[in-house]
């Protein structure tokens, strides 16, 4: 009987991760023997760590904090998505060994919002807060899916302006300071993408961002997302909700490199809902 196919997700830390859970449950649903394993790797030790693993026959990885940017660098090949980001969640193995970096982050976000929750982007106006890794993933994949104008904010605002210089649509997307917040009007669409929560984790955030009809999606999910959504809530608006429709569906987009197969995301997605 063949063994069956290794995984692995590695980080730093990564006990957290809920990417094995994900992934068996997808693979349940076709009835693939997998195995997924999470492996913690410090920053020096990164690239041996997947080269060895892939060297032993591994089938395809994922990779998060901190490894996002090296992953891509290792890689032979890189997919469209994870050159404009400039790092990599997913890593294939080609035919001929070689390695392969996408990012499925960004297509993550906007299936979450178009497909699960079915909320047009088009025509909107989003403020994205944040231009860390994440950030440059999902800037991209929102102009992609049609919004307007993006705003980026970024504690660092040198960050934001090489994000918006790297993106190259003077037009549509523009970079503002953190103090101007409070001056900025609302927004039909606010991105959190900082690693900072908003009331326990000190972002100051002007309830006047809001818009009408706004959606508020904090990229961080449970509770690390819970002081943004209770924000966006007391704020008006229309929507809040958490990354961790996000995070089922870039391990959709990874499973469908993998497996040439793309899983229903939705029953894993309301049973990680009913524990996170
Ligand atoms: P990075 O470390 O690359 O970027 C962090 C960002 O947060 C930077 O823009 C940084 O600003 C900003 N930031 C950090 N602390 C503060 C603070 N106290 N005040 C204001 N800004 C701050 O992280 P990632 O981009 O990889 O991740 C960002 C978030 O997205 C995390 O919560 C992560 O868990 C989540 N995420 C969720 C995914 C999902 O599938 N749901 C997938 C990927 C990420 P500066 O540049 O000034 O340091």
């Amino acid at each position: 009987m063949s063994q069956p196919s290794q995984f692995a997700v590695f980080g730093h830390p990564i006990a957290h991760s809920l990417s094995p859970r994900i992934h068996q449950a997808f693979a349940r649903q076709f009835g693939i023997a997998l195995e997924y394993r999470t492996t913690d790797a410090a920053p020096e030790a990164f690239a041996a760590a997947v080269r060895g693993f892939f060297a032993a026959g591994g089938a395809g990885a994922n990779v998060t904090l901190p490894h996002k940017g090296a992953a891509s660098a290792l890689a032979d090949e890189r997919s469209e998505a994870a050159m404009r980001a400039g790092s990599a969640n997913t890593l294939t193995r080609l035919p001929d060994g070689r390695l392969a970096a996408h990012n499925t982050d960004g297509t993550g976000l906007v299936r979450d919002i178009t497909e699960r929750h079915r909320v047009d982007l088009r025509g909107h106006d989003a403020l994205m807060l944040g231009a860390g890794g994440a950030a440059r993933a999902v800037a991209w994949s929102l102009l992609d899916a049609g919004v307007q104008t993006l705003t980026i904010v970024n504690r660092t605002p040198e960050t934001a302006d090489a994000l918006a210089d790297a993106i190259g649509e003077p037009a549509r997307v523009h970079t503002r300071y953190w103090n101007d917040l409070a001056d900025l009007g609302s927004y039909d669409l606010i991105v959190n993408a900082t690693s900072a929560g908003v009331l326990g984790g000190g972002l100051k955030l002007p309830m006047s961002l809001v818009g009408a009809r706004a959606l508020c999606y904090d990229l961080a999910y449970g509770a690390a997302a819970i002081d943004f959504v209770a924000w966006a809530k007391a704020a008006g608006a229309r929507y809040a909700w958490d990354g961790l429709g996000m995070l089922v569906e870039q391990a959709a987009e990874a499973f469908e490199l993998w497996h040439g197969r793309r899983p229903d995301t939705e029953p894993v997605y309301q049973a990680l809902r009913a524990t996170v």
